[in-house]
């Protein structure tokens, strides 16, 4: 049995932050793992800009009700949820995701978790370890599970790497040159293709 891990955001939903920042008009939360690599140093900006502008839980919950998944993103994956078995790698966070995995079928995910206090204010951010995405994969392997991952950012590559076969979707420019190693997929019936060839190849 092969496993397929997929990242989230850039994959099968929006970036959750990039869509928060447009429907509140707060710019500085446009940052994403594409823009700052150290994702520790990301997240304590986010949170000092949201708790700037008062802004909790329930608004940003309100947001993400409001997004879907990507055009297509259930589609693709309950084909691939035929032909292998899924898991969702995710460096969002439940609280946040759950919405839109209610609408893409409540495939399996493993993320991290917020805090917050008892007005909704986050106050903090809890991974569940460093690096998780890697870690699974790793763990993955240990269980004899041949693992694909496919990403679209930073966050990913160390999955990657990591994976018998790793693949690209949708990447910015620099990660496309910064890993030339692995192959570029733009819309998903490209992936679907490269999950194939990867599948009878490991
Ligand atoms: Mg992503």
């Amino acid at each position: 049995m092969q496993l397929v891990c997929l990242d989230l955001e850039g994959v099968l939903v929006p970036e959750i932050w990039i869509e928060f920042s447009q429907r509140t008009g707060i710019p500085e939360l446009r940052r994403t793992t594409r823009d700052e690599p150290d994702y520790d140093k990301l997240m304590k900006y986010r949170l000092a800009i949201l708790a700037q502008h008062k802004l909790g839980l329930p608004d940003i919950q309100k947001v993400i009700a409001e997004m879907g998944p990507m055009p297509g993103a259930k589609d693709f994956l309950d084909d691939l949820r035929q032909r292998f078995q899924v898991i969702i790698l995710s460096d969002t966070f439940y609280e946040f995701a759950m919405p839109l995995m209610q609408q893409l079928g409540m495939p399996t995910l493993f993320c991290h978790k917020l805090e917050s206090d008892s007005s909704g204010m986050l106050v903090n951010y809890h991974l569940r370890m460093p690096n998780q995405k890697r870690e699974s994969v790793k763990r993955f392997k240990e269980l004899n599970f041949k693992t694909i991952a496919a990403g679209d950012s930073y966050n990913d590559t160390a999955m990657l790497g990591e994976a018998h076969a790793g693949i690209l979707f949708h990447p910015p420019e620099n990660v496309i040159r910064e890993f030339p190693q692995y192959p570029v997929t733009m819309n998903y019936a490209e992936l679907d293709a490269e999950i194939r060839k990867a599948s009878a190849r490991i």
